[in-house]
């Protein structure tokens, strides 16, 4: 049998894995000219933990997990309001997570796959005919490609889901922010950050910066925004949104790269009533992405992938394969994105009363007494608190 998988992210690297050790033929495209580097600094734990582990790559993202000491919450000017052991956290998850950069995820991925699978760069699906016993693509280049199936994995703004379900406007659901990163070289920073994860937390805006490499800085921000429309070029938006901030802001708003090397994009949620239909199915933020507030999207990117190899493994009932994947991981996805909603205000606080309760919130769970009670209510990890 034989798959083409449309994007070669987390979803679609663990995809093609997973299908590539259940017997399948398959064929990698990705629009980007290679493996992308960096991306963004993001917790992994989750239904994604023992998937990785039933891949046979746990153990590399382990070793390409980068040392968070604190979580601290400072106010604008780089004072502090809480703080939390990274350690702390970790344990409390019986030390199933790891802070991972999303490049490294998809490094160690990619270096997973055996030599069968044939990756092309460069490469978009432009034609597509969906039957129910096959699939015909049209490749950008005009090359045509049949296939028993179509993985569609190209993250929130999917090709493959436009073609076949229809309008992203149909199943977008924007969450209010809009989010960036980029990774700049300062000492200065490094000097400040001592090793720490620290989150300038304040009223509308979120900024988050840790030091991934000596010297190399790994910044995000989150800003309030409606819409989904993204800029051409971030760098005005991120200025105005955050040039009245002092502390290291002004440095690392000072040091953008160019608008390329700049990641921007909307934050929400992707809400279908299905995931499949006849010979193509989506996986991945295509199919559900449940934001960065949620935290997991790359944890169920590798879920899905393991999901889908495991249903279609030894089987000619594609469909029904397909209709069990969904099955599987729709429970999972749905609680994560109810979780995300709930938390959406708490993450970029929406006052400073609410501030002023997440500092209360991180200092009580530090006095051992209240933690256990104060953990009844709240799972903490670096990205903010999940209401239990
Ligand atoms: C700031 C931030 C923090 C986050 N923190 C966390 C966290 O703490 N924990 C967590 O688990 N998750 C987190 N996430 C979410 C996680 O990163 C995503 O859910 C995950 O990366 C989704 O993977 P994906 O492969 O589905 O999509 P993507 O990462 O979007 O990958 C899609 C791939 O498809 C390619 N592509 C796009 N269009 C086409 C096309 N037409 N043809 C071919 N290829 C195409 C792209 O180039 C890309 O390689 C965070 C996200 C952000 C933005």
């Amino acid at each position: 049998m034989k798959a083409v998988v449309s994007g070669a992210g987390i979803a679609g690297l663990s995809a093609a894995l997973a299908l590539s050790r259940a017997g399948w033929q398959v064929i990698l495209l990705e629009k980007a000219p290679g493996l992308r580097d960096g991306g963004y600094m993001l917790d992994f734990y989750g239904p994604g933990y023992e998937a990785a582990q039933d891949l046979g790559v746990l153990e590399g993202l382990r070793a390409a997990a980068r040392p968070v000491g604190r979580l601290d919450f400072v106010d604008g000017d780089g004072r502090p309001g809480s703080s939390m052991d990274y350690q702390q956290i970790r344990r409390a998850t019986g030390d199933k997570l790891f802070p991972i950069l999303r490049g490294d995820i998809e490094r160690t991925l990619h270096a997973a796959l055996p030599d069968q699978v044939s990756l092309r760069y460069v490469t978009t699906i432009t034609g597509l005919e969906n039957r129910a016993d096959g699939v015909r693509l049209t490749l950008r280049d005009g090359a045509v490609l049949d296939a028993d199936l179509l993985v569609g994995a190209e993250g929130i703004h999917s090709s493959t889901r436009q073609k076949v379900f229809g309008d992203e406007h149909a199943f977008i659901r924007p969450l209010g922010f809009h989010t960036s990163a980029y990774f700049f070289g300062s000492a200065q920073v490094a000097a400040e950050l001592a090793g720490d994860f620290k989150m300038v937390a304040i009223k509308e805006r979120l900024v988050g910066l840790y030091e991934v490499e000596p010297n190399q800085i790994m910044v995000f921000f989150v800003l309030r925004a409606e819409g989904v429309e993204r800029p051409r070029d971030p760098r005005p938006v991120l200025s105005r949104a955050f040039g009245d901030l002092g502390w290291v802001v002004p440095a690392a708003l000072a040091a953008m790269p160019g608008p390329d090397e700049i990641y921007y994009d909307v934050v929400a949620q992707i809400v279908m009533p299905r995931w499949h239909d006849k010979r193509v199915v989506l996986i991945g933020d295509a199919a559900h992405a449940v934001s960065l507030v949620a935290g997991q999207g790359a944890s169920l990117a590798i879920a899905g992938g393991r999901a889908l190899g495991q249903a279609l493994d030894g089987t000619g009932d594609i469909e029904g394969a397909l209709a069990r994947y969904e099955a599987q991981l729709r429970p999972l996805v749905l609680d994560k994105q109810r979780a995300g909603r709930r938390m959406a205000d708490w993450f970029v606080p929406k006052s400073r009363a609410h501030v002023w309760m997440r500092d209360l919130t991180v200092n009580v769970m530090n006095w051992p007494p209240l933690a256990g009670l104060i953990g009844r209510y709240f799972s903490v990890s670096s990205k903010g608190f999940s209401l239990r």
